[in-house]
C-alpha cells in the first residue's frame, strides 16, 4: 500500500515536471520571433528569412547579401585547389 501511494506521488512529481517543461518551451518558441542562421564569411548570425540560401556540398549555407556570398565562393574554392 505504502508503494502504490509513493507510486502515485512520483507519478504527480513527474506529470508536473513536464508541464512545467512544455509551458517554458512554448514560451521560448513564441519569445524567438525569427530564427537566426550563420553567416560563415561575416562569422555573425543573420535573420533566416533575410538571409540568401545557397546549397554546396549538400550543405545549406546562409548569407547576409550576395558580395558576402560572392566572396565566401571565392574563399572557398581558393581552400580547395
Ligand atoms: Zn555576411
Amino acid at each position: 500500500m505504502r508503494f502504490l501511494i509513493l507510486l502515485v506521488f512520483l507519478l504527480l512529481i513527474y506529470w508536473y515536471f513536464f508541464k512545467k517543461k512544455q509551458i517554458l518551451f512554448n514560451k521560448k518558441r513564441k519569445g524567438i520571433v525569427s530564427e537566426l542562421v550563420f553567416d560563415k564569411n561575416c562569422q555573425t548570425y543573420i535573420k533566416k528569412e533575410e538571409a540568401i540560401k545557397l546549397e554546396i556540398e549538400n550543405e545549406i549555407h546562409y548569407f547576409c547579401s550576395k558580395e558576402c556570398l560572392n566572396e565566401y565562393l571565392k574563399n572557398h574554392s581558393k581552400l580547395q585547389s
